[in-house]
């Protein structure tokens, strides 16, 4: 079978670049090992303009939040499922430090971005709200399950998704084509998240992944409050409705690659205290799920892609992954760039160009 680009793995920047090929008129393969548990899957999906306790705005958030929105209201479109949902996020300061660091931010602030309310109107019969906070309503949060499956579907009805482990030893790479089993395609495009260096190819990019556990609860109070914002006071919380709600998230850089994705008691621990801490005390909530994945980080959370550096594979081989925590507002963004420059040979930003990574 002669196809134009193979995709191997179907996370998150696999299925965004598909879309993005597959809307270039291209031919696809997405190869996917079909895990239980992988970054994409496990990830709560939020997408939020300010970050951390220092109150980062989040890195190009204007471009890349129209970007990303305007590609997954185009798929559920195109596929007729829901998942994307533009939710705004109130965020509690936790202390006095943020408090005064979001001060000096908002008397510093000229462009007044990101757009946010002066304070906070939350119940605080419920939610912990003693050093104030404020209100952003461009963000949200993507089902990424729902995507990848719809993805998925779309692909299965064009024959362009098959369940496999490829072995880099598999892929050869002879003139104009690159083969692997019986498909012969233009290209191959490795989106193997954080496993991606442990590959013939990208042995050289250098990761440092970040381990993160997650919970699923149960809380009679929030369903009794009706709060459906997602909440971020150290940690976040994510309400589905009716008390049921995601809340996360460890960053764990040393960990057993082993059991990447067993979830353990103290991933749950550290989980439940940022959650404790975002109510009044004596709120009760029940753990009714725990996950496990690993983040794919190369610099922080911004993209790598591009084609293969060496000269008898540049423009066979390519790179999309390095999406760390950031993958569902950094992704759609710069799989476009990366699909404009696999068909059309448009520029890839300096900045995530696989080049500089050498
Ligand atoms: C706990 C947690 C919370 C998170 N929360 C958020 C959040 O709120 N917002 C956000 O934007 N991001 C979040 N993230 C990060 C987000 O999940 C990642 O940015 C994104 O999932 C990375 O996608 P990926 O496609 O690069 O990697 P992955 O999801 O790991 O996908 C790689 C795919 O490749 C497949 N694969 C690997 N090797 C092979 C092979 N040899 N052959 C075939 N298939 C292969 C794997 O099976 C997998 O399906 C979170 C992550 C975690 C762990």
């Amino acid at each position: 079978m002669r196809i134009d680009t193979l995709i191997v793995g179907q996370g998150l920047a696999g299925s965004q670049l598909a879309w993005e090929l597959l809307a270039r008129g291209e031919r696809v393969l997405v190869v996917d090992r079909d895990e239980p548990f992988t970054s994409s899957k496990v990830a709560a999906g939020i997408v939020t303009p300010v970050t951390g306790q220092r109150l980062v705005t989040t890195w190009r958030f204007p471009e890349f939040w129209e970007t990303a929105g305007a590609f997954y209201r185009r798929i559920e479109a195109e596929t007729g499922a829901r998942f994307f949902h533009p939710t705004p996020i109130a965020r509690l300061l936790a202390n006095p430090t943020e408090a005064g660091r979001w001060e000096t931010r908002m008397n510093a602030e000229t462009s007044g971005y990101p757009p946010h309310t002066a304070g906070l109107d939350i119940d605080s019969g419920l939610f912990r709200n003693d050093h104030g906070g404020f209100e952003m309503p461009e963000a949200g949060w993507l089902d990424t399950r729902v995507f990848l499956e719809a993805t998925r579907q779309h692909l299965l009805e064009r024959a362009a998704y098959a369940i496999a482990d490829l072995h880099a030893e598999e892929v050869a790479v002879a003139g104009d084509a690159v083969r692997w089993k019986s498909i012969i395609a233009n290209r191959a495009v490795f989106c193997t998240g954080w496993e991606g260096n442990r590959n013939r190819f990208f042995d050289w990019v250098a990761f440092r992944n970040a381990r993160g556990q997650i919970l699923d609860l149960e809380c009679d109070a929030l369903a009794v409050s009706g709060e459906r914002r997602i909440l971020n006071r150290a940690g976040w919380l994510l309400p589905l409705g009716n008390g049921q709600a995601r809340a996360g998230a460890t960053y764990e850089w040393d960990f057993d690659e082993a059991r990447a994705t067993e979830p353990d008691r103290a991933g749950r621990s550290e989980v439940e205290a940022k959650v404790t801490a975002m109510f009044v005390p004596d709120t009760g909530f029940r753990v009714t799920g725990h996950r496990a994945a690993v983040r794919p980080i190369i610099r922080e959370s911004r993209a790598v892609a591009g084609v293969h550096p060496a000269a008898e594979l540049h423009g066979r081989i390519a790179f999309f992954n390095g999406l760390g925590s950031k993958g569902v507002l950094n992704g759609p963004f710069f799989a476009s760039q990366l699909a404009g420059h696999l068909v059309r040979h448009e520029p890839i930003d300096e900045e995530v160009d696989l080049r500089r990574n050498r």
